[in-house]
């Protein structure tokens, strides 16, 4: 244990971005009894978390200020980089000896040059990516990619451990984004095979119903069975992960894929279909719409019956 770790009652959080994740992750670290200061772009999450016994913050700047430890959890590398590095931001506060984690999923490359720039102001940084949904967040249960020096994920371990049930140091600057684009290319393809499994059975005359009962049980069994194909069967997708996100992720995943020289023709075609939901207005559903897209390329029952 490191002498300078950071601890509750002690440690002061900025946390910027409280979105489906964000929200609910700053309230853990409330509840395990850190000092939070909040910001976000619209107002809403910041009065319920005030109310809750969180500081307000007008900009990612005065969030930084008044903190040892600031956490970002955004959409994008363009909102990562303003947020950080803008106006206002949270380079322009956040003092020497100070860390900087982002927990939002962007691209190894943008990481690394923010940890470079941020180093030249003596601020540390490391990225921490997460996997485990708005369940996970809210349940402190998230699986945590983390990317950094060592001595700094050792300070910043007991923050984490109140996020996350599983925390990895995966390796240096941008290797917990690497290992989130991992993640994604596993989850896209997988929710992408459940939503062509179930549109098979139900356009065979079969119970859609009972093949995923019976599959959660066998080698085909997943989580994303359950949930996503839970979720493709009632048609409800609500977020969950938006759509738009996942889209965005895989795009990340292709870049470094490119890079690496590794072809990824699976992902590759599910980020077309992910693109498609986006351009009919399903950008916001969870991305077990990927079942949406499969069921139009079936086509419409008039047109099945005059094959
Ligand atoms: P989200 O619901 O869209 O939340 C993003 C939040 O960031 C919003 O509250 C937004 O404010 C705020 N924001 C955006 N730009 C800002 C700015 N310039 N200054 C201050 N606040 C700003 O997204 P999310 O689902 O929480 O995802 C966040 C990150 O986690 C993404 O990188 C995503 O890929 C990753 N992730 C998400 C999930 C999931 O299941 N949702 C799972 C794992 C990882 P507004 O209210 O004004 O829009």
């Amino acid at each position: 244990m490191s002498a300078v770790e950071y601890s509750p009652g002690e440690t002061r959080i900025g946390f910027v971005g409280l979105g489906i994740m964000g929200e609910p992750m700053a309230r853990n670290l409330m509840a395990a009894g850190f000092d939070v200061t909040v910001h976000n772009r619209s107002r809403e999450a910041v009065d319920r978390l005030v109310t809750a016994g969180a500081k307000p913050a007008g900009s990612p700047a005065a969030a930084a200020a008044a903190a040892d430890v600031v956490i970002v959890m955004l959409p994008d590398a363009a909102d990562v980089r303003a947020v950080v590095l803008g106006e206002n931001g949270v380079a322009t506060a956040l003092r020497e000896g100070g860390l900087l984690i982002d927990m939002s999923t962007i691209s190894a490359g943008v990481t690394r040059e923010l940890a470079e720039t941020l180093e030249r102001q003596g601020v540390r940084m490391l990225d921490a990516p997460v996997s485990g949904g708005q369940q996970g967040a809210v349940d402190a249960a998230l699986t945590i990619m983390v990317g950094g020096r060592e001595p700094d994920f050792e300070r910043a371990r007991p923050i984490l451990s109140m996020l996350g049930a599983k925390v990895t140091l995966i390796g240096e600057c941008g290797a917990g984004q690497v290992a989130k684009a991992c993640n994604q290319v596993i989850v896209a393809g997988t929710i992408q095979a459940v939503a062509e499994a179930l549109t098979l059975a139900r356009h065979s005359g079969v119970d859609p119903e009972h093949v995923r009962d019976a599959l959660l049980g066998g080698l085909a069994g997943s989580k994303i069975l359950e949930v996503h194909g839970r979720r493709m069967l009632d048609d409800t997708f609500e977020p969950g992960f938006k759509t738009r996100l996942h889209h965005k992720d895989l795009g990340i995943a292709l870049e470094a894929a490119t890079e690496a020289g590794v072809p990824l023709s699976t992902t590759a075609l599910v980020r077309q279909f992910l693109g498609s939901l986006i351009a009919t207005g399903d950008g916001d559903a969870d991305h077990a719409a990927l079942a949406r897209v499969v069921e139009r390329l079936s086509g419409s029952d008039e047109a099945r019956e005059s094959r």
